[in-house]
């Protein structure tokens, strides 16, 4: 399973977090949504791996912890997703299909 580009039509915005928007259902610790909405992370999916982080030339992510999540206990955040120039790196790299990127999408 991938992230879903149309999540922003197919889900709610349901909170914020250090600036960018979280789209639910989020029921912590075992469901945590997405995060961001130009840049966004399924952190459902994300099993911090950590090439976006590596690979992002404007350092767009940083890690958040997630204790009790089934799938990683940190996240790849999207913090810094008003820097991304949209080279679509973090896409190509990311082993699990969590990221999804695109200028155009607004929250
Ligand atoms: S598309 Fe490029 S610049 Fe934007 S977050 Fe991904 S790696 Fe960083």
């Amino acid at each position: 399973m991938a992230i879903d580009p149309q999540f922003h039509e197919n889900r709610e915005q349901v909170d914020e977090h250090k600036g960018h928007v979280v789209w639910g259902p989020v029921d912590e610790p075992e469901e945590l949504g997405i995060h961001g909405t130009h840049v966004a992370v399924d952190f459902d999916l994300c099993i911090a791996d950590g090439a976006c982080l590596e690979d992002c030339p404007v350092d767009v992510f940083e890690w958040v912890e997630t204790p009790g999540h089934p799938e990683s206990e940190e996240k790849a955040d999207p913090t810094h997703e008003a820097q991304c120039i949209d080279c679509m790196l973090c896409v190509d790299v990311c082993p699990v299909d969590a990221i999804d990127v695109d200028a155009g999408r607004t929250a």
